[in-house]
């Protein structure tokens, strides 16, 4: 094992030492759906930095790391399923490398994705607020918009996710197109999970408490900030046990389910935001980095 990793460390040193050596590749998949988060990637056998990925209009900082051929860089990225219409997306890797600046681009196919109707019934204000609850609505949704553009380059999400509940139930899947009380509204941009009130709430990731609040159709929310725009969102909550710019570790129990907001029942609301996109949380709590970059097409990049 030693003799290995002495022989790989003279390998990254040969191929470092000359910058004609040095060799870079970018991997992300050529065709994925709409609503699914997906993984990229940069890496190099040479010392890069400023890894930034500009998918959906947002640009997205990422961090490097010892791995793959030498360094490399992670990101998790997807598409919203209330706004991304089906077609062919750019995706743009850059970085610097002695002293140059490397871009790639290249193109993913989002196809669309099939998910049912759901009706439900809730107290009609939560449908057609009253007047002089707009202001407070808009606040919030500055809030919160500012709270999912939040983008720091040290990576603390690690995969697979924690669940957040120790007994994972899913009651309304995320996508599902919403009628409340006969009124077509937004699709639903998370997973609902069956929570009794008070029940304990987990950490998915590491991270930093961006946001916490008791919101008008969120009721008692918390998003927590885990680097290159991975948040994750808990609606509905009862009790929020941290507060904005806490550092919180993985599976730290951080809140209480509860049923406030626009509910129709205690449960557990968990959101994924991958760079501004809401994406289904729930494929990726049986997956890893690893095997996600597995589905990608790796390209190596060239000097332009
Ligand atoms: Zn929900």
């Amino acid at each position: 094992m030693r003799v290995r990793k002495f022989l790989l460390l003279l390998l990254l040193l040969l191929l470092s030492s000359g910058e004609a050596n040095s060799a870079s590749w970018v991997n992300f998949p050529t065709s994925w759906d709409i609503g699914q988060a997906f993984a990229v990637s940069i890496s190099s056998t040479a010392e890069y930095s400023n890894p930034v990925v500009t998918w959906m209009n947002r640009s997205i900082t990422l961090n490097v790391e010892q791995g793959g051929a030498g360094r490399i860089s992670y990101g998790l990225l997807g598409s919203d399923v209330r706004n991304t219409k089906p077609g062919n997306y750019t995706i743009l890797f850059e970085f610097v490398q002695g002293g140059k600046k490397y871009k790639a681009s290249g193109n993913i196919t989002l196809k669309a994705r099939e998910y049912p109707f759901e009706n439900l019934r809730v107290s009609p204000k939560m449908v057609n607020p009253p007047k002089k609850e707009l202001p407070r609505i808009r606040e919030e949704q500055k809030l919160v918009g500012a709270a999912l553009r939040t983008m720091t380059p040290l990576r603390l999400w690690t995969t697979p996710p924690q669940p957040p509940l120790s007994t994972m139930t899913l009651t309304s899947h995320y996508g599902f197109r919403r009628v409340y009380n006969g009124v077509p509204r937004n699709g639903h941009n998370g997973a609902d999970l069956r929570a009794a009130n008070g029940t304990d709430v987990l950490a998915p990731f590491a991270g930093t408490v961006v946001l916490t609040g008791f919101h008008y159709y969120a009721g008692g929310s918390l998003y927590i900030d885990s680097g290159n725009g991975v948040i994750t969102v808990f609606f509905h909550l009862s009790n929020i046990l941290v507060k904005k710019g806490d550092k919180i570790s993985k599976g730290q129990v951080v809140a209480k389910s509860g049923s406030t907001g626009r509910v129709t029942g205690p449960h557990l609301h968990y959101s994924l935001v991958l760079g501004g996109q809401f994406v289904d949380p729930i494929p990726l709590l049986s997956t890893s980095i690893t095997q996600m970059l597995k589905l990608g097409t790796q390209s190596q990049v060239n000097n332009l």
